[in-house]
């Protein structure tokens, strides 16, 4: 079991690799952030995985859960600092990613998640401690003059399942879990020049199912039936062939949905992330994506 899910993983942050190489000609003043979402998730299909959850696209101080909308007209603009978070899974098992471009003049905060990344993944071996992952991911962050984002957090999987334990915050805490051999996680910092903690900011485009209880409206076992295929991982609205905002949000308030709001840093702070997804090896960590 392990090691097919193993294989599945790396077959996964394969085929996130490509994209991200493959989107770049993408990332650029004027493309729709619609085109580039669609771009990436195709580009994930057509390479023989299925989305893990909707292409993120949050923009400066939109930290993260921002993917356009049916229709979304919205582009990049010359100065914005674009973190791209995607995710593909093989029957359930899942990589996930995240690298900011730079759309203006903040190579200093890009540079603070990257080393942040860096130094953290060096902390990953069987026996470490996820506390010490922290303190790695703080360090560097704080050394650059910046801070992290203290309530966005790393993680483990489980099939269907984006974000499971372990949870690997970015900062130094007292106490935290022992990695063990064969674990797969997400290190993901977030350095930011704001206040170091992120809100919702009012706009939702993503939810995943928590639990199929029978609907009485007929919109809503429509839209229940075609969201079944993602079984507990996130979609998005624009994925589904009709989704009034009055149905989705009964839903949500009788606790059949979950949302995902997006995420926007607090004091409307710039916001870089980095994220790979690791397997813990017994010396070290072995980087899939
Ligand atoms: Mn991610
Ligand atoms: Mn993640």
């Amino acid at each position: 079991m392990t090691e097919e899910v193993h294989e599945k993983t790396i077959q996964a942050g394969k085929i996130l690799r490509t994209v991200k190489e493959e989107v770049k000609h993408l990332i650029k003043p004027g493309v729709k952030l619609l085109e580039i979402a669609e771009f990436v998730e195709g580009k994930i299909i057509e390479l023989g995985a299925e989305p893990a959850f909707p292409c993120n696209i949050s923009l400066n101080s939109d930290a993260a859960h921002f993917t356009p909308k049916r229709g979304d007209e919205r582009v990049l603009k010359e100065g914005d600092i674009v973190k791209l978070d995607i995710g593909a899974h093989i029957d359930g098992i899942i990589a996930d990613t995240a690298v900011t471009f730079d759309l203006g003049d903040n190579t200093e905060l890009i540079e603070a998640a990257e080393n942040a990344l860096k130094s953290a993944i060096q902390e990953v071996y069987a026996g470490a401690d996820t506390s010490d992952i922290g303190k790695a991911i703080e360090k560097e962050i704080r050394e650059m003059g910046f801070k992290p984002v203290i309530n966005l957090t790393g993680h483990g999987f489980l099939p269907y399942v984006a974000h499971a334990p372990p949870t690997i915050f970015n900062y130094g805490t007292e106490r935290g879990v022992k990695l063990e051999e064969g674990m797969i996680i997400a290190i993901e910092p977030f350095a930011t020049n704001g206040a170091g903690k992120v809100g919702e900011r009012g706009e939702t485009e993503i939810y995943s199912v928590i639990s199929m209880k029978p609907v009485r409206m007929k919109m809503a076992r429509q839209i229940l039936s075609e969201v079944e295929k993602y079984k507990t991982l996130p979609f998005a609205k624009r994925w589904l062939k009709k989704a009034p905002e009055i149905i989705i949000g009964k839903l949500v308030r009788e606790g059949v949905l979950r949302s995902y709001p997006v995420l926007a840093e607090i004091e409307k702070g710039l916001v870089a992330q980095a994220e790979h997804t690791v397997i813990v090896e017994e010396n070290g960590a072995k980087i899939v994506t």
